[in-house]
């Protein structure tokens, strides 16, 4: 690989100048995955009223910064006024949205919006229904890939999202394939992370190792580049001249849950560790020990909260020294054809 090589990655650095907003609508879904990370213990199984939802996208929207949107559940197309959501939203001024859904698209979403006012974000865990299904359930390879298909045949703007674990690690190279067979012309490759019930699972040892992550994801996103898809994928190593950042300290994320709670860092989500609460519509800062305390903390790790909930996979040398640093989990990285 060369500077010059067209299909080099490129690290997507945190832009101070942008906000994303991660607001879950609904902590219910259709689906049972098997690595779900919806926690309802921590956030509740309300689904907020529409008329709440449109008083905190005001709450979250700053017009002085590139302000994203993504609408996340449980299943977001569940929410009977997500239509009139994304429209709102828009009418506001949030420069982009987006829908994660698991591809079932309920209410008529393709219907009742137009392809101008969301992005729609497909969850596919593998290339065939025999990788996939076990995973996300009977009947849904089918389901989301002719619902993915139906929206880039109506003219939307989709992607796809692939979780890598250690059940279909092996299948990964399939995908992009697949993607051009689709007409998806945006791959998004996801590391499991341990939270909900993956974390549960964790005997079974879901998480790949860097060596099985590197050998792996870096040479399918390149081939996916070679078809003419934009992939991004997340940086999980850094190199040793690379600098560690922690996007709770210089980013602007905002995960947002129907109970109120409001996390700077998503793998503090099984926690009450949220920064904010949101109060009769107002951001209250939480007192005592929140995750903002821990961004502040510097380790030869990288990331704290991966050292905490997951120090195995770090590797140490003779020394004691981590052989690789985590980069904060929403630092990504990105290779477009
Ligand atoms: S589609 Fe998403 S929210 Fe629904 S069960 Fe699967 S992982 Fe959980
Ligand atoms: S994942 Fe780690 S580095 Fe990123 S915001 Fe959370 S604590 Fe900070």
């Amino acid at each position: 690989m060369t500077a010059l090589d067209p299909l080099q990655p490129r690290t997507l650095f945190f832009r101070p100048q942008e906000r994303n907003i991660f607001f879950h609508l609904l902590t219910a879904c259709n689906l049972a995955c098997r690595h779900c990370y919806i926690n309802p213990a921590q956030h509740g199984t309300a689904m907020l009223p529409l008329a709440t939802v449109t008083k905190w996208l005001r709450l979250f929207f700053d017009p002085a910064k590139q302000s994203n949107l993504i609408l996340l559940g449980g299943e977001p197309t569940l929410h009977p006024d997500l239509a009139a959501i994304i429209k709102f939203a828009r009418e506001l001024g949030y420069q982009s949205v987006t829908v994660d859904t698991n591809g079932f698209l309920h209410h008529d979403l393709l219907d009742r919006i137009t392809p101008d006012e969301a992005v729609i974000s497909f969850s596919l865990d593998g290339p065939t229904a025999a990788v996939n299904d076990p995973l996300r359930g009977e009947g849904v390879f089918a389901t989301c890939t002719a619902n993915l298909k139906r929206a880039v045949a109506k003219g939307f703007d989709v992607s796809l999202i692939y979780t890598v674990s250690r059940w279909n690690i092996d299948h990964l190279h399939q995908m992009p394939a697949l993607l051009a067979e689709l007409g998806c012309k945006r791959f998004f490759i996801q590391v499991i992370g341990l939270r909900g019930k993956s974390a549960k699972e964790n005997e079974l040892n879901l998480q790949v190792t860097p060596e099985e992550w590197l050998a792996v994801v870096p040479g399918v996103a390149r081939e996916a580049a070679a078809r003419g898809i934009h992939v991004i994928y997340p940086k999980v190593y850094l190199e040793p001249d690379e600098p560690f950042q922690c996007a709770g300290n210089v980013a602007e994320n905002y995960f947002i849950f129907p109970n109120g709670r409001v996390y700077l860092c998503p793998l503090c989500e099984d926690f009450p560790l949220h920064t904010f609460q949101i109060e009769e519509n107002c951001l209250v800062e939480q007192p005592g020990i929140t995750e903002k305390k821990l961004f502040s903390l510097d380790i030869a790790e990288g990331c704290v909260m991966n050292k905490l909930l997951q120090p195995g996979n770090i590797d140490y040398d003779e020394a004691g020294h981590p052989r690789h640093r985590i980069s904060c989990c929403l630092l990504k990285q990105e290779i477009r054809p």
